[in-house]
């Protein structure tokens, strides 16, 4: 492997602005790296080798003629395929899209276009972002660079595998539910979710608008502050979009990385996310982090959010009742494929009900069925209405257990990756593995997965530091010094000695 595959997006950095590499250079490492082992991982839909060069090719012509460039231009990266790219096939890793080619691009990708980062391409997921494991994928599992026989987590498990195995270093992933932490926790990466509102969601094939939030997958901490830094901001085109000025998240990381002290930060340990139900290795992890904050001068608190214990109850209510509506636009009328019925009259309705069944995969079909079931009349309020209810108290235990401490901390998952096939006959068993994750969402507040230490079986950890709304920027502190705190998990990946092809 080329061993510039190894370093982090802002040493590449570093080396484009001295001109020791060129981005060029850089993006066919990336490509050539994605051509020997992505047959293995699996983490890539679409592979865009003519864009990412031109766009590297631009960068470099720009570079040599004097002009000022975002620090991170010339710096490869790939999207997950739920985010629209202008003439860049979309799939939501669903049949339902067909080879659809968007008309226009999300924010965020012209944000990246803007700063001439090459995009190598688009990655794997669960159906619509549906699901924890990325077996629930029209273009078959992604696996998981540290033990091909499992899991990436999911949905976003492209994203994460393709920055795990050195394909690229850095990757845009979406979290309505955990799909950037979680699978940055199985494939120890850091990957982490903003306050919901900081970055804009336009352009993104919504899932559950409530809860869905665009953030990075890396590496590195700083790394995935720099990039949320380029993505995030205000954005008229989303109307949940924060008007606030983004913070210097990648200033503050690399300023806490050069103090190294966490005098007077008070960390909560949410009692209901890491007790029962947790595989030892991540509790004994947790704990030992934990104990390493509290040598470095943190004030260590055990909280309690009683309401918690009902999050994946409120969250299967919810967000199932948005998918099913934000999915009726897949109607074989607008875009991707249209099916028609083998026999009987081809009506607009017929067409829509055959293109469904064909397009959609299982796991779209429950829970659009549940949706539609949650919002139906005679169960609205007693359904949907709770779990509002329900989605109010989960945010108020966080209003107060954030008037005592500053940020909370957890494992991001339960247990390391899984191996594929042992919760796809169970969908409660999959949905259980959100338990840590999903709360931050309902809440609408930032969460990180920083690794934090390999099990036993030689699988990766992962540490979740929460902080509250518009509070990124002390979370990102926090995280940068779980970081300094733990071995480097992210370069201990077995995909890093792979024979490549
Ligand atoms: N795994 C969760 C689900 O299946 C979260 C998905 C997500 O964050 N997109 O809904």
């Amino acid at each position: 492997m080329n061993e510039l595959l190894k370093k982090s997006a802002l040493e590449l950095a570093d080396m484009l602005a001295d001109g020791q590499i060129t981005s060029v250079e850089l993006t066919q490492a990336c490509l050539d790296r994605i051509d020997a082992i992505d047959d293995r991982v699996n983490a890539f839909i679409t592979v865009d080798r003519e864009g990412a060069l031109a766009t590297a090719a631009d960068v470099d012509a720009r570079r040599a003629a004097g002009q000022t460039l975002h620090r991170l231009a010339g710096v490869p990266i790939a999207v997950k395929d739920n985010v629209v790219t202008r003439g860049l096939r979309t799939t939501c890793a669903s049949r339902i899209l067909g080879d659809w080619e968007p008309p226009y691009d999300a924010t965020v990708t012209t944000k990246i276009k803007e700063a001439g980062l090459p995009i190598v391409g688009k990655t794997n997921m669960d159906e619509f972002a549906m699901g924890s494991s990325t077996e629930h994928s029209a273009f078959g599992a992604t696996k998981n660079p540290w033990d091909t026989e499992r899991i990436p987590g999911g949905s976003g498990g492209g994203s994460a595998a393709a920055v795990a195995a050195y394909m690229v270093p850095l990757a845009l992933g979406s979290d309505t539910g955990g799909s950037i932490r979680q699978p940055a926790f199985v494939t120890g990466t850091v990957g982490a979710k903003p306050t919901y509102g900081a970055v804009s969601r336009f352009g993104l094939v919504a899932m559950a608008s409530s809860l869905d939030q665009i953030g990075p997958v890396t590496r590195t901490v700083a790394d995935a502050a720099a990039l949320t830094e380029l993505i995030g901001g205000f954005d008229p085109n989303d109307s949940t979009s924060l008007n606030e000025p983004v913070p210097a998240l990648t200033q503050a990381v690399e300023s806490v990385a050069a103090q190294g002290s966490m005098k007077g930060l008070k960390v909560g340990v949410v009692k209901e996310l890491s007790g029962e139900g947790y595989q030892k290795d991540v509790i004994d992890a947790f704990n030992a982090t934990v104990e390493k904050l509290r040598e470095a001068g943190a004030e260590i608190v055990e909280v309690s959010c009683p309401h918690l214990e009902y999050s994946l109850g409120a969250y299967y209510l919810i967000m199932p009742a948005e998918v099913s509506s934000n999915l009726a636009r897949f109607d074989g009328m607008r875009y991707g494929i249209r099916v028609e019925p083998t026999e009987g009259p081809v009506t607009a309705e017929r067409v829509m009900a055959a293109t469904r069944e064909a397009g959609f995969g299982d796991e779209v079909k429950r829970r659009i069925i549940l949706g539609t079931h949650v919002l139906s009349a005679g169960y609205y309020d007693a359904y949907y209405g709770s779990a509002q209810k329900v989605r109010t108290l989960i945010q108020r235990d966080f209003d107060e257990v954030f008037s005592q401490v500053d940020v909370l901390v957890s494992p991001t998952a339960p247990e390391t990756a899984f191996r594929f096939g042992e919760k796809t006959a169970d969908p409660l068993a999959m949905y259980l593995y959100d338990v840590a994750t999903i709360p931050a969402n309902l809440a609408g507040i930032p969460g990180v997965n920083v690794p934090n230490a390999v099990s036993s079986e030689g699988l990766p950890i992962g540490f979740q530091v929460l902080a509250p709304a518009r509070g990124d920027l002390v979370m990102y502190k926090v995280a940068s010094l779980v970081e300094a705190l733990s071995d480097d998990v992210a370069g201990q990946c077995p995909a890093a000695n792979w024979e490549e092809k």
